[in-house]
């Protein structure tokens, strides 16, 4: 780990931005030297955004699917490549305003500044950002954090499956007595009850509705493992057949077995309390919660940090729609000047700073996920920027 205030002594503060970011190149061929690259990389960055949720609609396709969706591409990619275009100017703007480098002006600010564009997109642009970057800013913050609370999270697995089985019970609770749906591991939820009834209260029979959640489950798992296989035999390899054959023969379908465990555990315990619990000992709510807190034992199938911090990402997002909806019924004014406060936009800038920070200094922190965002706001140009910067670093230590 390297540390920003001991290089700031050591000659960074007085460094120049083409000593540091660009060897060998004027400011103005670092900031527009890469544009035609950078426009390729958007165009392979947001293609899948745009093209799976099409390509899930099958029959049901329109023409204007395919207008909203080119839309929606167009204004990705503008989006996109100003931030990743705006990154190298802002790396030398702000040194060249400072006067020198400091611990904001070194790669926070200069990272915050191009993402203000989000301010100026459409909702639906700035809320796919927002709810990209908060999970792993979310992940890396807990791996960076210094006292007992993170430490101990991102250390103990038993931890870990307990809090992610807290937030199954929860997310499940929300969704069936609140209507709040989230983007989570299971669709098919029982309608609420307030009798103390012994009989389910899903759709059609219990064989079928075990079963509905987990096929879907099984095809998006089995979806997941092999595009994974697929990518880390590209990636790695020069080799790509033979590798991914390899990898395909030992790939044990990890993300299938999590995926289609829970759904089991969930449903099928669901299903059992409610037949079981003949002397109407719990309610119908009681027993939805339990179905649900045991779901989450399948974490311990696949026990990712990732995973967890998607899983109170999720419980945050429908705390703060019950909150909202709370004050709202309760008419309260403050919620008013809340409303108008773009969160989401403000956030995705802070975490721009703050994901791009932890990339150069604590590599380590990011998970997969947070460094392929850190790659898509600078054009896939982090490694490089991050080589050059290294190597200046061992200049001066
Ligand atoms: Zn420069
Ligand atoms: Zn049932």
């Amino acid at each position: 780990m390297v540390s920003l205030s001991k290089l700031l002594d050591q000659g960074l503060r007085d460094a120049k931005c083409y000593e540091v970011f660009h060897p060998g190149r004027t400011c103005v061929e670092f900031q527009f030297g890469h544009s035609v690259y950078l426009i390729t990389k958007c165009i392979k960055y947001f293609l899948p955004i745009v093209t799976v949720p099409l390509i899930i609609k099958g029959r049901n396709l329109r023409k204007k699917h395919f207008r909203n969706a080119l839309n929606y591409y167009i204004e990705l990619l503008v989006t996109g490549f100003l931030i990743s275009q705006s990154v190298p100017i802002a790396q030398c703007g702000v040194r060249a305003l400072s006067g020198k480098f400091t611990k904001g002006s070194f790669m926070f600010i200069p990272m915050i500044l191009p993402t203000w564009v989000v301010c100026f997109t459409s909702a639906r642009v700035a809320r796919l950002f927002a709810a990209s970057m908060f999970q792993v800013t979310f992940e890396a913050a807990l791996r960076n954090g210094k006292n007992i609370i993170p430490r101990t999270l991102c250390k103990s697995k038993l931890i870990q499956g307990l809090v992610f089985m807290t937030c199954s019970s929860f997310i499940l609770h929300a969704a069936q007595t609140c209507g709040i749906k989230a983007l989570w591991i299971v669709k098919n939820i029982p309608r609420p009850t307030n009798s103390e009834s012994d009989k389910c209260s899903h759709d059609g029979s219990c064989s079928r509705f075990c079963l509905k959640d987990l096929a879907r489950n099984i095809l998006i798992g089995i979806a997941i493992d092999l595009f994974k296989t697929i990518v880390l035999s590209f990636t790695k390899s020069k080799s790509f057949l033979n590798n991914l054959g390899k990898k395909i023969i030992k790939l044990n379908f990890p993300t299938t077995f999590f995926l289609a465990s829970y759904s089991c555990i969930y449903t099928i315990t669901s299903c059992l309390l409610n037949r079981l619990n003949s002397t109407q000992k719990f309610n119908a709510q009681s027993k939805h919660i339990t179905a649900a807190f045991l779901g989450g034992i399948s974490y311990f199938i696949m026990p990712k940090l990732t995973i967890l911090c998607y899983a109170i990402t999720i419980c945050i997002e429908i705390s703060w729609k019950i909150f909202h909806r709370h004050s709202f019924q309760k008419n309260l004014k403050y919620i008013e000047l809340l409303k108008k406060i773009p969160f989401h936009r403000i956030y995705t800038c802070l975490s721009a700073g703050y994901l791009v920070h932890t990339y150069i200094f604590r590599p380590e922190s990011l998970s997969p996920m947070g460094l392929a965002i850190v790659k898509a706001f600078t054009g896939d140009r982090a490694p490089e920027m991050k080589a050059d910067i290294y190597k200046f670093f061992k200049s001066i230590q």
